[in-house]
């Protein structure tokens, strides 16, 4: 594989940025080698500026649900564009892009238009926090919520401790109110509530873990987040900004059918430009400013370009029996890499929830963080390497999840197949 180009424009990134790159996971340090340049992508195939083509299993980290560059994305895109890229004032668009998340989740009665994941989750605590007159939140180890100070946090050792920041430049002060559980353990968030009665504004969750691999939730695990949570006055926040429309259309809450107080939402909704959003009960989102008095705004929120981009992906995700057919085209790539790594005697642990999916080098059934950090990184990236020479994009690293687009078809996905194969041929 000739990646000559990759490798001089990385070596000027260096230069540039901190790593190369904007986003440290790209930068292709826990796989080794060296991230590529990409051209351009189409369907479900990325291009290299050397020339290479790879299916996508990435997809930009899940937003990408119509694959790269869909015509009707990208006419939305141009169209709006044409009549300008931010008005900094309300448009029809928003109440289109609105209404179109609110028939996928009707659980959200109100909905706040936001910039990024991250924007999201951030604003969906202080709500909580500024409805419950309360401070602390409740974490799970291993989850992703973004990069807010607050949210930069994992466990200590033992369940019920106090966060302990996970990045220098988080203050202590700020750690100390995110209170770290287990994910799939109950106990440890009874631990908590008994702990700090009454102080704790809400729980945030992934309601399928995707960001330590796809960690699916144990029967019972989110009910019982939502009975505790009714129970103590807390907010309860399902942050979809993965799963919704990945595990299912309507996200983890119409699959597994639990109501959360709160949702919050990215990547798929903007269709591959910059969007988040907070929403949930009217009551709660009252509180919002102008209505409330819950500050929280944003210059370029709800911008034309986005929202077109956002409404045109959901509208082709609408169509008739587009889940059915992603759906099964998840299967069938889950059981070709169960199947194949079975007849190559690879020990794998295969997850998959709709259109996310994660191949552990484990012989441990993954729960929670304790039992997916166990898998082996080394064979990953050998995987990983293996599976790039194939021509398949994998995430670069063990602990992402993997994601479809209505573009990977079953003969992509026989293709993909075929490189796990040959992969696991010269083990
Ligand atoms: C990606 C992600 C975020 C952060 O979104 P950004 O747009 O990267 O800020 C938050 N929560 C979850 C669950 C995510 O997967």
């Amino acid at each position: 594989m000739n990646i000559t180009k990759s490798i001089s424009l990385f070596q000027e990134a260096q230069k540039l940025f901190p790593g190369g790159v904007n986003s440290p996971v790209r930068a292709f340090r826990a796989v080794g080698g060296q991230p590529l340049f990409i051209d351009r992508g189409e369907g479900p195939y990325l291009y290299d500026v050397d020339g290479n083509r790879y299916i996508d299993y990435v997809l930009s980290w899940g937003p990408l649900i119509t694959g790269h560059a869909h015509p009707k994305v990208v006419e939305a895109i141009q169209q709006a564009a044409l009549k300008g890229t931010s008005y900094g004032a309300p448009s029809l668009l928003e109440i289109d892009l609105a209404k179109s998340v609110m028939d996928f989740m009707p659980n959200i009665e109100m909905i706040r238009f936001v910039n990024s994941g991250t924007e999201a989750t951030m604003s969906a605590l202080r709500l909580a926090r500024a409805y419950t007159k309360r401070d602390k939140i409740i974490k799970f180890d291993g989850c992703y919520h973004g990069h807010a100070d607050m949210l930069l946090v994992q466990a200590g050792s033992g369940v019920a401790t106090l966060g302990l920041p996970d990045s220098p430049g988080v203050p202590a002060a700020v750690a100390a109110d995110t209170l770290v559980a287990n994910f799939n353990d109950l106990d440890s968030v009874e631990a908590l509530f008994k702990k700090y009665p009454e102080q704790i504004a809400g729980i945030i969750v992934e309601p399928v873990a995707g960001n330590m691999g796809v960690v699916p939730p144990v029967k019972g695990f989110l009910e019982g987040l939502r009975a505790i949570t009714s129970r103590e006055g807390s907010v309860l926040i399902f942050d979809e900004v993965m799963t919704g429309f990945r595990v299912h259309f309507g996200g983890a809450q119409t699959l597994y059918n639990i109501k959360p107080d709160l949702t919050t939402l990215g990547k798929v909704i903007g269709g591959g430009l910059p969007v988040g959003a907070y929403g949930g009960k009217h009551e709660i989102m009252q509180m919002v400013a102008p209505v409330g008095a819950m500050y929280q705004a944003g210059t370029l929120s709800g911008n034309p370009l986005a929202m077109s981009a956002g409404i045109a992906a959901l509208s082709l995700i609408r169509e008739e029996g587009c889940w059915e057919k992603l759906e099964q085209a998840a299967a069938k790539l889950e059981a070709g890499i169960l199947s194949t790594a079975k007849q190559a005697g690879v020990p794998i642990q295969q997850t998959r929830v709709g259109t996310m999916f994660t191949t552990f080098f484990s012989e441990t059934e993954p729960k929670d963080w304790n039992t997916v950090k166990v898998a082996d990184k080394v064979r990953f990236g050998k995987f990983f390497q293996k599976m790039l020479e194939n021509g398949v994009y994998l995430a670069p690293s063990q602990f992402e999840a993997g994601f479809l687009s209505i573009m990977h078809t079953s003969t992509i996905i026989d293709k993909t197949i075929e490189a796990v194969t040959e992969a696991f041929r010269t083990w």
